[in-house]
């Protein structure tokens, strides 16, 4: 059964790494349709091609602009030669500054991806098929899935093995456009639907998934398996691999994703698989009650006391109300008898508006207390394996005691899958290594 494979710009940074990409397909013959990004950074300090295709746009002076292609242009003919290919793009970089579309900010920077895969189909002697023509966007901007998949799988049903440029398609006027930034993950689950993939391969830098932030703990576990509900709440906390589009369109149809590593290929990786899958036993994954710790910093709690809160009909709603008009996203809400707990995003909420926050909540609800906390991080402890586990709630909050941590608000979302603590931000670093050992080392 046919895979669908997305490589990233890390893999297709240079000739060295397209070298093993080519490996990686070859040696696999269910590698039939392969989605590319443009080639990234080469080293920590090098720019990415997108980047220096934005800022190729955004110059105005026409001869820093010349000096900006030909940046670029050697870039790519640095790879065509290193892989020893008789192709020639200079008409590609003429393009950028004279062609039709050269104006439009999308166009020019989808291009990174384009030629990423021309030379890869090159290569591979794969065909090369254009996203422009098997991703539409609708008139509200937003992917267009339905047109979409009956595009792509008509088109790639007639490719044998194909190579397509990720990153962009073409909106409802017919001129092309770019997702957000690494958007290239969409595209490869957009492919990997149409053709009905038996998986969705997402090559990148990184052995897979991690337990926890590497930063915060040396070389923590690669996560063998987990579901598309529990990535989920983790990107949601912020660990990221994957574009979080990217998981609909393969969510839906049941078709793993597995995140593997271009320069380890023989590391198994991270499989992202529906629950079901996992319940019904078609997968299977060691026993743990923990499958991922992830976090955030700097969030606002604002603490409320009110004498026999429990009673009044429609306080929630009055202070939910007041976040509501000002445009304030809610993270979490515990509640006591008399208190409540509003655990609130800051970004974007201004000193000023949080004091007519505050203000408005006293007056419409008047509180005995209000207290604002700042610096606060939610930490999120996940896991379907905590569902049938007794102690798990205990163990969170005795790791923390042991480290000298005091929680802030505790909160157990109704899935069972996930225990949400807060911390003062100073606590952070150790909470997450505290709840690491505790449950993974
Ligand atoms: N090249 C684009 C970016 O740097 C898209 C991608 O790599 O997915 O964001």
């Amino acid at each position: 059964m046919a895979k669908a494979l997305k490589f990233g710009g890390t893999s297709m940074a240079n000739a060295d790494s397209i070298r093993k990409v080519r490996d990686i397909i070859l040696a696999d013959s269910d590698a039939r349709y392969v989605v590319v990004s443009a080639p990234g950074k080469r080293e920590p300090s090098d720019t990415k091609v997108t980047d220096m295709l934005i800022a190729f746009y955004g110059e105005s002076n026409e001869e820093r602009r010349r000096t900006r292609l030909s940046e670029i242009a050697a870039r790519f003919d640095a790879i065509i030669d290193g892989l020893g290919l008789d192709l020639d793009l200079s008409a590609e970089y003429e393009d950028l500054i004279s062609g039709e579309e050269s104006g439009s900010y999308d166009y020019v920077v989808s291009r990174g991806e384009y030629l990423s895969a021309k030379i890869l189909a090159k290569l591979l002697g794969y065909e090369f098929v254009d996203a422009a023509e098997i991703i539409r966007f609708g008139a509200d901007g937003r992917l267009d899935d339905d047109f979409t998949q009956s595009l792509a799988s008509d088109r790639l049903r007639v490719a044998m093995r194909a190579v397509i440029p990720g990153f962009y398609g073409l909106s409802a006027e017919g001129k092309v456009k770019t997702f957000s930034r690494g958007g290239s993950d969409v595209s490869g689950a957009i492919v990997a639907k149409a053709i009905g993939a038996s998986v969705y391969e997402n090559w990148t830098d990184v052995d897979g998934f991690m337990v926890c932030d590497p930063r915060k703990v040396k070389n923590p576990r690669i996560i063998e398996m987990l579901t598309y509900r529990e990535l989920r709440e983790l990107a949601y906390m912020g660990a990221s691999v994957l574009h979080p589009e990217a998981v609909f369109p393969v969510n839906k149809s049941g078709i793993p994703i597995n995140i593997r590593n271009t320069f380890n290929p023989t590391a198994k990786g991270t499989m992202i698989v529906c629950y079901e899958d996992l319940e019904s036993g078609k997968y299977k994954r060691g026993e743990h009650v923990i499958t991922g710790i992830a976090g955030k910093k700097d969030f606002v709690g604002i603490f409320i006391q009110k004498e026999m809160m429990n009673s009044e009909i429609g306080f929630c709603k009055t202070l939910l109300d007041v976040l509501c008009e000002r445009n304030i996203r809610l993270e979490h809400m515990p509640t006591g008898i008399d208190t409540v707990t509003l655990i609130i995003d800051p970004a974007g909420v201004t000193d000023s508006v949080l004091e007519e926050t505050i203000m408005d909540i006293r007056e419409r609800c008047h509180p005995n207390t209000i207290e604002v906390h700042k610096g606060l991080s939610l930490i999120a402890v996940v896991g379907h394996g905590m569902m049938s586990t007794k102690g798990t709630a205990s163990r969170v909050c005795g790791s923390l005691y042991n480290a000298d941590v005091n929680i802030r608000m505790i909160d157990q979302g109704s899935s069972e899958m996930n225990i949400i603590i807060a911390v003062e931000n100073e606590d952070y670093d150790k909470s997450i290594a505290a709840l690491y050992n505790e449950f993974v080392k």
